[in-house]
């Protein structure tokens, strides 16, 4: 059953009307095109991902964009493409010399995305949400010695630190960077069972995807990690067998926001890992539309969206290709639009901006991660972000949610662009889902890049936050996020008018975005144009 796109227009003047209802049609034939079944998915190194690329270079030229990648418009990025041979793997819990075997995929997810250990007899020790957070004396870690363990935590963080902090400090890289000083050798993630994104039957039908990390050896995020797995917490509770602690009783702590306590495990681990490795290389793009006053033409304002999804995977309801329309086909297409609008209307503006299309996001944002550390025009010539990743124009747009809001001039500016829109602003409402460090923009806030992120937002509790809520549940990263899906139309063309005002008044205002004097990011400002350095 194929499903027709629900069309719902904006109320405009007749003269915007039309602009509008063309630019949310070419959108939408951009979106078609890019989710299309031919493009199998568009996984990263893939023909299909490819054949997008190509797509895109050949809009990029047509709206005018200077090429500005290391071949034409591409810049190559080489990666290592992994798998779990589960066939050959197997896990077990020791206990007082007793070992139960663990099933894999119903019990436990092995992962690819380091470069495993083939075997390891780790002893586990609970670490909380092993997060260390200086900045407010926080630390899991305390006293703990993780030497030849496997940290096992549970995703979340106390409701005392704010949610960006404890994104930040939750990432892969900061994370380990503590597990590693105190000395684990590996990790085991819980999720709370209560904040999960992705019900655990989906993550099992997920985990055949391969995994990749950059070629690059100076870009490997978790240096020595040998081993790395998600506990399924419908079963977590025969980890905690035999300690003081049940599973239940961390998770009511965890949702009320709590600190946890931390404790070694009476049961050990015990793993053979097989895994298959091999090198792809896939494109970011990269294309310049020149500003035109004679000194900040050589300033970059960066307009980006990310390209590849999860290609061809294992079937849900008969279907094998997940076409990630949403996910990421609408946002390329958004940029596509706006480097279309922008060519028409012929509009000048003082400082260039670049338009950049990203692999590997759907990896650990590894395109963008490429990209800053060899960006193609210089690191300290990019002065703001805007990115446009699954921004879900599925309900009407009345309120965006903004991540990065108070952290730099950049908030102040998108509420000055869609005032006049009659669209309110929102703070993220969900924290703990840690968006701030999910998509591109955050590599170029850990160089120091001032950036924002902002998608179709909900008040919480209403009848829409309830859509966005169930479409994550049946629809992110499965192959239903395809064409078939309703789409608000008039939410698209208002979202890519705001992204149009927003990167223009960015392009054109006489100074440079800025950091806001308090927020935790402005540090990477400060520090030498050397890309993802600690501070
Ligand atoms: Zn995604």
């Amino acid at each position: 059953m194929r499903r027709r796109p629900l069309v719902v227009f904006l109320l405009l003047t007749a003269a915007s009307l039309a602009a509008s209802e063309d630019s949310g049609k070419r959108w939408w034939s951009h979106v078609e095109y890019l989710a299309s079944d031919q493009l199998e998915g568009r996984l990263t190194g893939s023909v299909g991902h490819r054949k997008a690329a190509e797509y895109v270079a050949e809009q990029f030229k047509k709206d005018g964009l200077v090429p500005a990648g290391a071949l034409g418009y591409i810049q190559p990025v080489r990666f290592y493409s992994r798998t779990i041979v589960e066939k050959n793997s197997s896990l077990e819990l020791i206990q007082n010399g007793h070992a139960e075997a663990l099933q894999l995929a119903e019990e436990v997810i092995l992962s690819a995305r380091i470069r495993p250990a083939r075997t390891l007899s780790p002893s586990l020790a609970f670490v909380g949400y092993g997060l260390t957070v200086p900045e407010y004396r926080y630390d899991d870690l305390k006293g703990l010695d993780l030497r030849g363990k496997v940290a096992v935590y549970l995703y979340g963080g106390p409701s005392t630190i704010p949610g960006a902090l404890r994104a930040h400090y939750s990432s892969l890289e900061e994370r380990w960077k503590s597990l590693k000083r105190a000395g684990a050798v590996g990790v085991l993630a819980i999720s709370d069972p209560h904040h999960m994104d992705i019900p655990w039957d989906r993550l099992m039908v997920l985990r055949t995807q391969p995994a990749m990390t950059l070629a690059d050896p100076k870009l490997e995020e978790t240096p020595g990690e040998q081993f790395a797995a998600f506990f399924n917490p419908t079963h977590a509770e025969k980890l905690f067998a035999g300690t003081e602690h049940s599973f239940s009783e961390l998770v009511a702590l965890a949702d009320s926001g709590k600190p946890l306590p931390t404790f070694p495990l009476a049961v050990s681990l015990s793993a053979k890992v097989a895994f298959e490795e091999k090198s792809v290389v896939s494109q970011n793009l990269v294309g310049i539309l020149r500003g035109t006053d004679p000194k900040l033409k050589s300033e970059y304002v960066v307009l980006s969206a990310h390209l590849d999804h999860l290609g061809v995977g294992e079937p849900i309801q008969g279907d094998r290709i997940y076409n990630g329309a949403m996910d990421n086909a609408a946002g390329v297409a958004t940029i596509l639009d706006v480097a279309a609008m922008l060519h028409e209307s012929n509009a000048k503006h003082r400082r260039s901006i670049l338009f950049v299309s990203f692999t590997g996001e759907e990896k650990g944002l590894l395109g963008s991660r490429y990209f800053v550390a060899h960006p193609t025009v210089p690191l300290r010539s990019m002065v703001g972000n805007l990115n446009v990743d699954m921004f879900l124009p599925i309900i009407p747009l009345k309120i965006l949610t903004v991540l990065g809001l108070n952290d730099s001039s950049l908030g102040p500016m998108l509420r000055s662009v869609v005032e006049p829109l009659g669209v309110t602003i929102q703070e993220d409402p969900e924290p703990a889902r840690n968006l701030f460090i999910r998509s591109d923009q955050y590599n170029f806030i850990r160089a120091g890049i001032p950036a924002i992120y902002f998608k179709v937002g909900a008040a919480p509790g209403s009848p829409e936050a309830a859509i966005g809520k169930r479409w994550l549940t049946d629809h992110y990263h499965a192959p239903s996020d395809d064409t078939h899906q309703p789409v608000d139309f008039g939410a698209a063309a208002k979202y890519n008018q705001v992204v149009l005002h927003l990167i223009q008044a960015m392009a054109d205002q006489p100074a440079a975005p800025t950091w806001s004097q308090d927020s935790f990011f402005r540090r990477y400002a400060k520090a030498e144009p050397k890309a993802l350095s600690a501070p």
